[in-house]
Order: C-alpha cells, then sequence, then structure tokens
C-alpha cells in the first residue's frame, strides 16, 4: 500500500510552492508529516492485536487521567519471548494509535529486544536523553517501524503521555510476569 510519501514532493503543476531549496526541504517535511499522520490514522482505525487473549501470562492496565486515554494490555510470553498480545482501549488517536503500533514492535520479540525497544522509544520522545533512537530505516538496528510516526509528538509535551502510555503499560506487566 502506498500512502502518499511521494504525492507533495514536487509534483508539477503547483505554481505557488517555494522553489528555493529552503522551500523544497519544507516539501519534505510536510510530506513526511502527512505521511506519519496517515501511519497514526490508520493505527487509529485498524487496531492491530484487539481483543483479549485465552490464557494471557500477564497483563496490566494504563490510564492516562490527563486525556482519558485507558488500555488493558494482555501478554503471552513463551521461553521468554512474547508469543501473543492483546489490546482493548480507548481515548485519543495517539494513545490508540501508539498502543497498537507497540503490539506490532514487540510480537515475537524477547524481554531484552522489548527493553532495547523502549529505550530507542523512550529517546525518540525526549523523554530520555542521549542514547540514539536508531530512527534511519536504512540502517542496522532501526527498529522502531510504524512507531516512527509518532515523533512529532514530543513536540507537544502533553500529548507525549497519550504516546507513551501503552509502553508504561508494557512495562508494568512484563514486571509481573
Ligand atoms: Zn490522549
Amino acid at each position: 500500500m502506498t500512502i502518499g510519501l511521494s504525492r507533495n514532493a514536487g509534483g508539477p503543476g503547483l505554481g505557488y510552492r517555494d522553489r528555493t531549496p529552503r522551500g523544497r526541504r519544507q516539501d519534505t517535511l510536510m510530506a513526511l508529516e502527512e505521511l506519519y499522520r496517515e501511519v497514526i490514522l490508520d493505527h487509529y482505525r485498524n487496531p492491530r492485536n484487539k481483543g483479549h487473549l485465552d490464557a494471557p501470562d500477564a497483563s496490566a492496565e494504563g490510564v492516562n487521567p490527563l486525556c482519558g486515554d485507558e488500555i488493558h494490555l494482555e501478554l503471552s510470553v513463551e521461553d521468554g519471548v512474547v508469543s501473543g498480545v492483546a489490546i482493548e482501549g480507548q481515548g485519543c488517536s495517539i494513545s490508540q494509535s501508539s498502543a497498537s503500533m507497540m503490539t506490532e514492535a514487540i510480537k515475537g520479540k524477547t524481554r531484552d529486544e522489548i527493553a532495547e525497544l523502549v529505550k530507542r522509544f523512550r529517546t525518540m520522545m525526549a523523554i530520555d536523553e542521549g542514547g540514539d533512537p536508531g530512527l534511519d530505516p536504512g540502517r542496522p538496528g532501526a527498529v522502531l517501524g510504524d512507531v516512527e510516526a509518532l515523533q512529532g509528538v514530543r513536540q507537544y509535551p502533553v500529548r507525549i503521555k497519550c504516546a507513551s502510555l501503552a509502553w508504561n503499560t508494557l512495562m508494568e506487566a512484563l514486571d509481573q510476569e
């Protein structure tokens, strides 16, 4: 599926656009923001791994009272690997899409790999300083996938709590497993 990364990037006939290098960079940024917005909305409208597991090994509830976001998370863990994950929740598009992206990112991963993902997420959202979120998808170790679409949220401190809710809930569930 193409989701429009190139739709606004330098197409013909858009005479009102600034053609200076600075203007082109602006176009690229806007196209990227639009891509991110579409990825977020897609996860919000079609949440992955929604529902419940038959016999979860761990579960946790997360609430973000500032925004009214709620997440119920269930995990199956086999030989140290997250083999199943299910979420139910309600709230804003940032909290619910982040939860959906998180479920895709952690499935089949070990506890150590998940800890690394959480670290990258927290660095990307500027919750933790230093470190390397590994955002360039072309390089080894870039593992966040769709989760990268949330990076624009860090400009809005209040929404960072929405984006982090699922990840905090995940750590809580893993702690009790
Ligand atoms: Zn929210």
